[in-house]
Formats: C-alpha cells, structure tokens, sequence
C-alpha cells in the first residue's frame, strides 16, 4: 500500500494545477493551500480564503480539490478545512478553537472576521521556536557538492558522541541525501497527527528524500518549498532535542528564506571548499543569512587538502583560502576537514566517518567542529528542556 508521504507529495503536486478564480494562479502559489495532512489515507486539508471570498467561486475550487485528491489512489478521505486568514492566525496563537470541518455536499459559512484587518494575501505565520528543541543550527554552502551533506550528517553525529540529543533535518531539495547518506530505508510513522523522526544511528532524523521516490527527479517550487519546510519544523516531533541541525540546499533561495521565516535559527555554518570559485558563492549565501538576520557562526573548510598515503600533503584547492576569506567576511574558521578516502566511503556505505572510524583522525576532527559550535552556541538551562512532553521526552532520563 501507498504510504501517507508518497500521497501527500502527489497530493501537492496536484493541488499546484489548481487555480483560484478569483486570482487566476494556482491555490499554492498563493498560499491558498496552509496544510495538507494524510493520516492513513485520510487527507486532512486547510484551506484559507479571504471573509468576501464569493461563494460560488469557493463552492467551485473546493470541488475541484475534492476531484484531484480523490483521484489519487490510496486517498480514503477528503476533509475540506476553510479559513480566513484572520481566523488562521487566531488558531495559530492559539486563541480560538478552530471551526469546524465542512462536510463537502453542504459547505458552512466563513467564520467572522474584521475586515479592517484582513490581508489580501493569508501571511506566513510568525516565527516561533521548534518545540522541545535547544538549538537549531543550519549547515549551508554556496555551490552543491563541496560536502555539506557529509559535513553536516558527521557534525550531527559528532554533536551526539559528545552526548548531546541530536536531530537531523535535510531539507535540500536539489538532492536529499540523508537516507542515502544514513542508508535509511524506512519511511516515517505517523503518531497522534505528529511525524514520527526515523531513528537512525541514535539521531533523530527527517528528510526530503522520504517524500520523493529514488531516481524521481521532483521539482519543488517556492511555495511548496515553504510549505514542506513548515510542515518538517512544526508537524515533526521533535521535543526532547539539544541540537536539531539542518542540510540546507545549497545557494542562496525559497528554502533559506521559508527557513528564517519560520523558526529563530541559532547560527549558520558555512561549508566551502578554498577553490576560489565556491568561495565567492559561500560569500554569498553567508551575505544571504545576514540578511535574513541569521548569525553565521563561521566557515567550516571542506576538502582543506590531501593527505596521501606516504604522508605528503597535498593542496589541491589552494592553501589558506577559506581562513583569508573567513577574515574578510569576518568570521571563524570554524575547522578544516581534509579530503579523506574514508569520508566519501563512509557516506556511500551509509556509514558516516564519525561512526565507521571512531577512532580516526578524522573523526577527531568532526568532534573538535562539534565542539566549537556547542561552545559557539552552548546550551542553557531554559531551552535545553522540552517546553512539552513529546515522544522522545523518555530520553531526558
Ligand atoms: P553537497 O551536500 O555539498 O552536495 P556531499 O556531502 O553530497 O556534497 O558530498 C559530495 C561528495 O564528496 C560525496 O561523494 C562525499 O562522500 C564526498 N566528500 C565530501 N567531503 C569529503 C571529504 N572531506 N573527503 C572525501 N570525500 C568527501
């Protein structure tokens, strides 16, 4: 049987074909489509529309939403929820209990809502903290394949061995590759309407990559972007963390932006190898978390230099240029990792470095990163304890 995560991407997918009569775009470019949840087949689906929204037109795109997720097999249910904006925000701050489902034949009416303050657009919902989690930590690069994914996957493992709780959230969408990465096979569970993170090497772990099918080339659009990325930050349970760190996509984009948009991110690590060429673009993406008000806690250089076998090294990329660069953009060198045959074996057997070579120099060198950024973002009493008991609170013991 087709999982809830299989369906629910199809179901997004579908959802983008659909345009609002009244804006002549699609339901989730214009965020029309707040969240869609599959439970068992059940989909579970928020819609917000405006207090004046006509009628008809709202009689008519809910049909057509009933048509194409009906049409999905392994779909069991449809549950149509309208909201305005207003009312969203209310039940988001929790002020006001959420209207009732709309059974499809006899549509309800729109809730009130004041129309001096009601938006053209539905907004993001305010930033907040993911629950239970003490620090949030981004791991970014400028270009795809200077090791970010490694870096980060060995940095969150790293992150345990020091014994701290550790989550790991891929969200880059050019090409997850946590599962491959972790040789993860599994699919979430769902438990009580939350994602359930897969257990992989004691990590808790969530990724794009369970979303899409293998060699399914997928392209993600803004909204949908943001809309998953909210869904991994909130639905997700988390609780019981101390460090959740997140594989960004590389460059500068939807994903950094719905990212900062949605949680308080605590610091940004950026991988880069010393060519000058990922250097100029790791500029870039540090200028793009400035700008998002995200601290970038330093620049961590990946593939520093070759160590051969006789013990020669070896400068492939040059020498010195991510410590120059860090000085320019003024921020750390936070560690030099070099390229090391164990690295990429580790990740093409689904067995990071820090857990297949405990004892190697390597692995020395991701615990002195780990380290640097639990001193450079330390834990402190009041997040580090889970803000609500959740499904891995049985691990604070
Ligand atoms: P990105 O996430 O930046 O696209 P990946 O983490 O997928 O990059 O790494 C790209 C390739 O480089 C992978 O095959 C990985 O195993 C390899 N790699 C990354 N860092 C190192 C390293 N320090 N030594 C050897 N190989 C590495």
């Amino acid at each position: 049987m087709k999982d809830d995560f299989s369906i629910k991407g199809e179901i997004i997918d579908a959802l983008s074909s659909i345009t609002d009569p009244q804006s002549d775009k699609s339901i989730v470019d214009t965020h029309m489509v707040e969240s869609v949840d599959v439970n068992s087949g059940v989909v579970d689906l928020t819609l917000v529309l405006e207090k004046d929204y006509p009628r008809q037109n709202r009689f008519d795109l809910e049909d057509a939403i009933y048509d194409k997720i009906e049409a999905i097999s392994g779909v069991q249910e449809v549950k149509i929820k309208p909201m305005t904006p207003e009312a969203l925000k209310r039940e988001q701050s929790g002020e006001a209990p959420a209207p009732a489902q709309t059974p499809k034949s006899e549509p309800k009416a729109q809730p009130a809502a004041s129309a001096a303050t009601a938006s053209k657009q539905p907004t993001m919902p305010a930033s907040a903290p993911v629950e239970g989690v003490g620090k949030v930590i981004a791991v970014a690069s400028g270009k795809g394949g200077v090791g970010k994914s490694t870096v980060a996957v060995n940095l969150a493992l790293a992150l345990q061995k020091l014994g701290f709780r550790t989550g790991l959230l891929d969200i880059d969408i050019y090409g997850p590759s946590l599962p491959t990465l972790l040789g993860i096979d599994d699919r979430p569970a769902v438990h009580e309407r939350r994602i359930v993170p897969i257990d992989a090497e004691g990590l808790r772990v969530m990724s794009l990559g369970f979303l899409m099918e293998e060699d399914t080339p997928v392209i993600w659009r803004g909204p949908i972007v943001t809309g998953i990325i909210r869904q991994f930050l909130r639905d997700v349970d988390w609780s019981g963390l101390d460090y959740l760190i997140i594989d960004m996509p590389p460059g500068t984009g939807d994903a950094q932006l719905a990212l900062a948009q949605t949680i308080p991110v605590d610091g940004a690590v950026i991988v880069s190898t010393p060519s000058e060429l990922a250097l100029v673009d790791a500029a870039r993406g540090l200028q793009m978390f400035k700008t998002l008000n995200v601290d970038v806690l330093g620049i961590i250089s990946n593939m520093s230099k070759f160590i051969a076998p006789d013990g020669s090294e070896h400068y492939i990329f040059g020498t010195d240029g991510v410590a120059r660069e860090a000085q320019r953009l003024e921020t750390e060198l936070i560690g030099e990792i070099p390229l090391d045959t164990k690295v990429r074996e580790g990740g093409d057997r689904g067995r990071p470095v820090v857990i297949g070579e405990p004892d190697s120099p390597i692995t020395q060198t991701f615990l002195e990163i780990a380290k640097k950024v639990n001193e450079l973002r330390p834990l402190d009493e009041k997040t580090s304890e889970p803000k609500k008991k959740g499904l891995f609170s049985f691990l604070k013991s």
